[in-house]
């Protein structure tokens, strides 16, 4: 099929956003920007559409969908009980990258869940996507529009490089303001639960949940044949095909490491990268983790042209932003972790 380019940047905004929003109305797939990552949405209240998400992305069925909203009115159609929680957290955290995964009604296609009871649902910041669901009247399921297992896209060219030929359109925009996809927080337990981490912090998390409590799978590798709370976080994901290691170190270590490899490149920090003499790239500041976030997926994927035997990546901190940073790496790095 031919995917269509519809330019919200220099072409004509409002005319993209309604030819958008009426191929998604129609059953249609297309891939459009959000504050985290581009999405590839579709309807969420039809089947076939979502069946052509999983198709194109060529993602495992058992990992479900988050669903877009474009205001609270959509959120009761979807969610069975709104705890006191979620109300708190909606107020706080949206419109942004935060998801809350909540009970379920049958509102949304079955497919989107993945046959759980449960629903995660978003209402996003991104102008364009939020224009698309209220021009379209529907929720919008959207999983990063990426080649399952590959880094997720932060441009519409990220996109196009993976799905061009298998979606009906994309909506070209800006590139992504965060560049890692949305915290998800499950609110339907006894305990709020930190599934995913992402630009909103488990900082700011526990200022709104005092009790959340951080799944173990976010730093670390599930057993194989685990249940996990969230079915994404079993599989490899983001990964090059250069062999990738995540270095846990200072700087003085880490460039002494590395200048002693041979056939490698080091993916560092700005503030070091005078002390490294082998081939580097540069995906941010040690000191400001949102520029890591943001450089992270297109650093990842430009690993791979350099066709070196490993890439040795400088792990971030852990705190703010740093804690979803690090959370990608270990996944792109197959859980190889160096500590020095
Ligand atoms: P992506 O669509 O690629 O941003 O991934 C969505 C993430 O949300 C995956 O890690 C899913 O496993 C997780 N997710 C979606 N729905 C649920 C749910 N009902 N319960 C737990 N995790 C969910
Ligand atoms: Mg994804």
């Amino acid at each position: 099929m031919e995917t269509k380019k519809l330019d919200i940047v220099g072409g004509d905004y409002q005319k993209n956003i309604d030819a958008a929003a009426k191929i998604l109305k129609n059953g249609g797939i297309v891939a459009v920007p959000t504050e985290t990552v581009y999405g590839l949405a579709a309807s969420a209240v039809l089947d076939e559409p979502i069946i052509n998400v999983f198709k194109a992305k060529g993602r495992p069925q058992d990992n479900p969908l988050i669903v877009h909203i474009s205001d609270m009115d959509m959120l009761e159609k979807i969610a069975a009980e709104i705890p006191k929680s979620a109300k708190k957290c909606a107020e706080k955290f949206w419109p942004g990258p935060f998801t809350m995964v909540l009970k379920r009604t049958d509102y949304v296609s079955n497919r989107v869940c993945a046959g759980l009871d449960t629903v995660a649902v978003r209402c996003p910041s991104e102008k364009s996507i939020r224009d698309i669901i209220k021009a379209s009247g529907i929720p919008l399921a959207a999983p990063s529009a990426n080649i399952s297992g590959a880094p997720s896209p932060t441009t519409y060219s990220h996109v196009i490089n993976d799905l061009d030929g298998k979606i009906d359109a994309v909506v070209c925009g800006e590139d992504c303001l965060y560049g890692v996809e949305s915290t998800v927080v499950a609110l339907f337990g006894e305990h709020p639960r930190l599934l995913r981490p992402g630009a909103v912090t488990l900082e700011e998390l526990r200022e709104v949940l005092p009790d959340i409590e951080v799944d173990k799978a976010i730093l670390e590798e599930p057993e194989k044949d685990e249940k996990v709370a969230s079915p994404g976080m079993k599989y490899k994901h983001y990964a090059p095909k250069t062999e990738a290691f995540l270095v846990e170190a200072d700087e003085v270590s880490f460039a002494d490491f590395v200048n002693k490899k041979e056939d490698c490149l080091a993916l560092c920090f700005a503030e070091e990268s005078e002390l490294i003499t082998v081939e580097k790239k540069i995906y941010g500041k040690k000191t400001d983790e949102f520029t890591l976030a943001k450089n992270l997926f297109s650093a990842l994927r430009s690993i791979d042209n350099l066709n070196k035997k490993a890439v040795y990546i400088h792990a971030p901190s852990k705190s703010g932003v740093g804690l979803a940073v690090y959370n990608r790496l270990i996944r792109a790095c197959a859980f190889r972790v160096i500590k020095l």
